[in-house]
């Protein structure tokens, strides 16, 4: 078991990672993935089987939808047995999300699934693309003394540090270290040698668990930001959409909104007519807590369900999620709180 091979399937969706410039215009078009080795010669050196697969059209990834997540779900199942794990390339734009919908999308998982990208094509000299590439193909093939992976999680690696998945979001535009995991620790930190943080890193209860993938998606969900000065005409139009079941508010500090009378009663007539209504927070970091404060006791007596500490993106797609799989309100209420896929972090 200890001598074998790892293998690992790179799969390419689209993205800066995998682009060049051409000499003679110099716009930056996609290489040929087939050609990959020969832009990464490195990859050579690592002695595992590596397969590709390219997704076509390759896709930016500002143009990615639910239809990408159950593509990749489903070659994830179809290759499971044969790989050790599987390493996603993909633009960094929708990343975070497309790593957090795969989260609750892969049920049972034992082996790696890593997203990663660049801020710079990986055909330009400065790139930043080449050691994320090879940091997340040994993090994929990494096992321990029983064959078993080191992360069987659905994660995010970038400019050394590798990020469950769906506690990831991206926050620079501009610098290498594009993403963030505010409220929790890293699983890896890569420097001389990759060190995994295995506290932080969740096992499976029981090994050999059958995958399942679940790809019923529900996209009824919209997002309010708000912010002071909103009218009531827009608060109602968001909520009042045709075929909406769920709004999450992006609310202030620990959980707050206005307590005008005519914002608490938008979002108890909303509860009232069968709307999932979700509390997380506009900050980067900590928690939402509906008790501390009287702006946010008056969403809870509204009916409105505290997201805690889940970022925006993995609390949109677990919504996704849920609303596939539950018909009732009350079912998708209750599992919106409950820890999934170790997105949110319990009470
Ligand atoms: N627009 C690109 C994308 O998200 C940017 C990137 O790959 O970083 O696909």
């Amino acid at each position: 078991m200890k001598n074998r091979r790892p293998s690992i399937l790179l799969i390419y969706t689209g993205g800066t990672i995998g682009m060049k410039q051409d000499p003679d215009t110099l716009a930056l078009v996609p290489f040929n993935f087939a050609q990959i080795e020969q832009e990464v010669p490195e990859l050579k050196k690592f002695g595992y089987a590596i397969d590709f697969h390219s997704f076509d059209p390759l896709i930016d990834s500002s143009n990615v939808t639910p239809q990408l997540w159950i593509e990749l779900a489903e070659l994830v199942r179809e290759n499971y047995v044969r790989y050790d794990g599987f390493v996603v390339l993909h633009g960094t734009d929708t990343m975070a999300y497309s790593a957090s919908a795969l989260s609750f999308m892969l049920e049972n998982l034992e082996k790696p699934v890593v997203f990663t990208g660049s801020q710079l094509p990986i055909g330009m000299l400065r790139t930043d693309g080449k050691e994320n590439l090879i940091s997340s193909i040994e993090i994929a093939a990494a096992m321990d003394g029983n064959g078993r992976a080191v992360v069987p999680e659905v994660c995010v690696y970038f400019e050394t540090k590798l990020y469950r998945g769906n506690r990831t979001s991206k926050y620079n535009a501009e610098n290498f270290r594009a993403f963030q995991s505010a409220n929790y620790p890293v699983l890896a930190d890569v420097g001389i040698h990759i060190k995994f943080n295995r506290q932080n890193i969740s096992y499976p209860e029981i090994w050999g668990r059958e995958l399942k993938i679940h790809t019923a998606l529900d996209t009824n969900v919209a997002i309010l930001k708000l912010f002071p000065g909103m009218r009531k005409e827009v608060v109602e139009s968001v909520l009042g959409a045709e075929g909406l079941k769920a709004v999450i508010i992006e609310t202030f500090g620990s959980g707050n909104a206005p307590t005008q009378s005519w914002f608490t009663e938008a979002m108890k007539q909303g509860v009232e007519r069968g709307l999932v209504i979700l509390n997380v927070t506009q900050c980067q970091a900590g928690s939402v807590d509906m008790d501390a404060y009287e702006t946010g006791v008056a969403l809870k007596r509204a009916g409105v369900t505290g997201g805690r500490d889940m970022t925006t993106e993995a609390a949109l797609v677990k919504l996704f999620f849920l609303l596939g799989q539950y018909s009732e309100t009350e079912k998708v209420n209750e599992f919106l709180v409950k820890n999934l896929r170790g997105e949110i972090t319990a009470c």
